[in-house]
């Protein structure tokens, strides 16, 4: 029955198949805060590993934030990226941001998680076999979800 060629996730804007999960988090440092980001794909499994990983400079222009992806990436090519399949009990800390985005237009997508407190998989809402009663939503898109009525009892914490 299940065909595997099909992708779960079709574009609307661009008819792209490929999502990308960003993680972003910061590291206190002395006096100073660094904000750092990790993305990868999200695969039609829900999960997901990332691939990339660098430091968000404050004031840096374009041009700085290029260079220094380019020299990620190519540290990056060296190592597997399986030490970051998916970290069960890192995943929660309160300030760390999770955005899916269109891979190819970089389009936002809602998502929720199988699991509270943004744990376990990642449940893109336009993936085809979305179900709102198996998901938690990500905080940020709570209210949106509660408007819809997709929110179950005991789906947010008051
Ligand atoms: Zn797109």
């Amino acid at each position: 029955m299940y065909n595997n060629d099909a992708s779960k996730f079709t574009c609307n804007q661009c008819g792209g198949h490929e999502l990308i999960v960003t993680h972003i988090w910061n590291i206190l440092a002395g006096n100073d805060s660094e904000r750092w980001q990790e993305w990868g794909p999200l695969k039609d499994n829900h999960h997901w590993h990332y691939e990339y990983k660098e430091k968000i400079e404050k004031n840096a222009d374009d041009e700085v934030q290029r260079g220094d992806l380019g020299e990620f990436e190519e540290d990056d090519s060296a190592t597997e990226a399986e030490d970051y399949e998916i970290h069960e009990s890192e995943t929660s800390r309160e300030s760390d941001e999770f955005f899916v985005n269109c891979g190819n237009c970089d389009r936002e997508i809602e998502f929720g998680w199988s699991q509270p407190d943004r744990r376990g998989l990642i449940f893109p809402v336009e993936f085809s076999d979305f179900n709102p009663v198996e998901s938690w939503p990500d905080p940020k898109y709570a209210d949106a979800w509660q408007q819809r009525g997709w929110l179950q009892t005991g789906h947010i914490r008051p």
